[in-house]
């Protein structure tokens, strides 16, 4: 084996562009179609659709964005509350603060990363009641007006109990889908089953547009009104009359058109993506570090491989040494309860597996460009060796 000190350069994750993408965007900029008006995005948002099984997509600047402008066609507003896992990527958290709204905290479980749906039951049963059709949180008296479950790292979040519960509650739910484009459960793809899902298309997710994001849904009039917000809510056509405080948050027709050429690679990232985790999986097993891997039921996109190991100490040690070697390893996002805009927020009970995953998971290089010599390294030195 190469028990060598070399040092070595793995991103964590980084972007595959090699297809179609100089030739979109060469496309845009030969005819001048470079704005936020174009058939890249309406040929992007067609096609987000499809693969999403939704009815409607629509393209945004941003996965936070989407998020936003979600939570606000739901009708969320100040002074509500927002049930939101703690252990994701702040953007979810945000979204909930931009409306004025108040997230409440619910725990995770370790199958999944994503939100605990005994918990949410457990949580609904004791602490909220119904009052004229609205589910309130007793000790605030304030409603509960969504619930935004994370499907993190590309695996499902037990989806089905958690929409039982908030079906019951009239909670409508709003999937954070941003880490998961190309992952199903029971072969329905991720961000269809709530009212509401937001993807992302940053530079470190499955597929990338620079910076992008979109909405997908079946609702048509929840699309419509997202759209309208997204161009800054033009009442008519040309003579500048607005009908709410609107955004200027749409995609550009030049990030689309890399975003359309992103989407004809799909498959093959996730082929690739998938053939990486296995051989982790694999070159792991028997080890005390164990890979997090799909739930039952679920199709991973593969998107992040990450580490569970037994005690918070191992975590940091193989952080460490993972660095050390130039391994752009990282550990899990710092959960939102411990940041300190939101250390006052309410929680819907403890948040014990959430620290604890925080404490004992690092992700490992991920990129879909990784040789299965690099996969062998980063396991090498993951290991001690
Ligand atoms: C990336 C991400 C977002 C935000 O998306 P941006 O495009 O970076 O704004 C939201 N939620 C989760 C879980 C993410 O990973």
């Amino acid at each position: 084996m190469t028990t060598t000190n070399k040092k070595l350069s793995l991103a964590l994750h980084e972007p595959r562009i090699a297809g179609n993408e100089w030739q979109y965007v060469k496309q845009c900029l030969d005819t001048a179609w470079v704005s936020s008006v174009g058939a890249f995005v309406d040929r992007f948002e067609a096609e987000l659709a499809r693969r999403s099984g939704t009815k409607h997509a629509v393209a945004v600047v941003n996965g936070t964005s989407a998020l936003d402008l979600s939570l606000r066609v739901l009708g969320v507003a100040a002074g509500d509350e927002v049930l939101v896992p703690s252990l994701t990527f702040i953007a979810t958290v945000n979204a909930v603060a931009y409306q004025g709204a108040t997230p409440v905290f619910v725990d995770a479980e370790e199958s999944t990363f994503g939100m605990d749906p005994g918990v949410l039951e457990a949580f609904f049963g004791r602490e909220t009641e119904m009052r004229g059709g609205a589910c309130v949180r007793k000790a605030s008296g304030r409603r509960i007006a969504a619930c935004v479950p994370v499907h993190a790292l590309g695996y499902p979040v037990r989806i089905e109990p958690l929409l039982d519960s908030c079906r019951r509650r009239s909670v409508p739910v709003l999937e954070d889908a941003a880490e998961a484009l190309g992952s199903t459960y029971r072969g329905r793809p991720l961000g269809s089953f709530g009212r509401l899902g937001a993807l992302s298309f940053n530079g470190n997710k499955i597929l990338t547009t620079g910076g992008g994001g979109a909405i997908v849904t079946d609702d048509a009039e929840l699309a419509k009104r997202a759209r309208h917000l997204s161009t800054q809510a033009k009442s008519d056509g040309d003579a500048f009359w607005h009908d709410a405080v609107g955004f200027n948050h749409r995609l550009t027709n030049v990030a689309a058109a890399i975003g359309c050429a992103q989407l004809e690679q799909l498959d093959g990232f996730m082929k690739r993506k998938r053939e990486v985790a296995e051989l982790y999986r694999k070159l792991l097993a028997g080890s005390p570090l164990r890979l997090a891997w799909e739930p039952e039921g679920a199709r991973s996109n593969c998107w992040l491989n990450t580490l569970i190991a037994p005690t918070p100490e191992d975590g940091a040690r193989v952080l460490a040494a993972l660095r050390a070697r130039g391994v752009g390893a990282r550990p899990l996002w710092a959960p939102a309860h411990r940041q300190p805009m939101y250390a006052q927020s309410p929680r819907a009970g403890g948040l014990e597996v959430t620290d604890r995953l925080w404490r004992c998971c690092v992700s490992l290089p991920s990129s879909v460009s990784l040789t299965d010599e690099d996969v062998s390294a980063v396991v090498e030195i993951a290991l001690g060796g």
